[in-house]
């Protein structure tokens, strides 16, 4: 069994409707997969890369589960389809109705040409660290061998950040999503 952190973003409306209702959904689906032991607040964040398009609502969560990396990439990425991520219309960094990438998986590293644990982009994104290090500050990325704490804090270091980068916003929907808390170690 290990856990999983799952970042989650979506900048388009889906079948579910809103990125707010698709990141509800997904969450919902995410937790068929394992058991859910935490999830970040939403946040709603700077586009990256692509800057014409819409603000990203983003968060993340932890996924305690059996399957192993490659069946858990295939599971995400059915669920992104589910909600219509076409991914022939793909600009990079560009818009998308719902975005899950696996970040972390306890100390597994993977680094095929399909998929690469830990992330490769962790430590320069902003919207991946700072609902990261919201529930899972002192985890250790296994490559850097550093915390989520110390990768946030170097990143505020090296670079000004817009005040308006990353945005907590509040969400009695999101707040409903339930998760099991009682099944965390106390890693983080
Ligand atoms: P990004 O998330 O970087 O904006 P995409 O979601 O379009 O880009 O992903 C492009 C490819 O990245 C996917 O086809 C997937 O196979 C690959 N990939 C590699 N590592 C990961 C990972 N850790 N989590 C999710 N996708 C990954
Ligand atoms: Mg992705």
């Amino acid at each position: 069994m290990r856990t999983a952190y799952i970042a989650l973003g979506a900048n388009l409306p889906s079948s579910a409707g809103e990125p707010i209702d698709t990141l509800a959904v997904a969450v919902e689906r995410i937790s068929e997969l394992g058991v859910l032991t935490a999830r970040s607040s939403l946040y709603s964040t700077a586009p990256v890369g692509f800057a014409a398009q819409p603000r990203f609502l983003n968060a993340v969560v932890a996924l305690q589960t059996t399957l192993p990396p490659h069946k858990l990439l295939e599971a995400l990425r059915r669920i992104e389809i589910e909600f219509g991520r076409d991914r022939r219309l793909y600009i990079p960094n560009g818009p998308r109705s719902l975005d899950l990438d696996i970040l972390l998986m306890n100390d597994v590293c993977v680094g095929e040409a399909d998929l690469t644990i830990p992330h490769p982009r962790i430590a320069d994104r902003i919207f991946v660290l700072v609902p990261l290090y919201e529930i899972a500050a002192r985890v250790v990325d296994p490559r850097s061998r550093r915390t989520i704490a110390e990768l946030l804090s170097a990143l505020h270091q090296s670079r000004d950040l817009d005040i308006d980068a990353v945005v907590r916003i509040e969400s009695d929907q999101w707040a409903a999503l339930s998760v099991d808390a009682s099944r965390t170690t106390g890693a983080n």
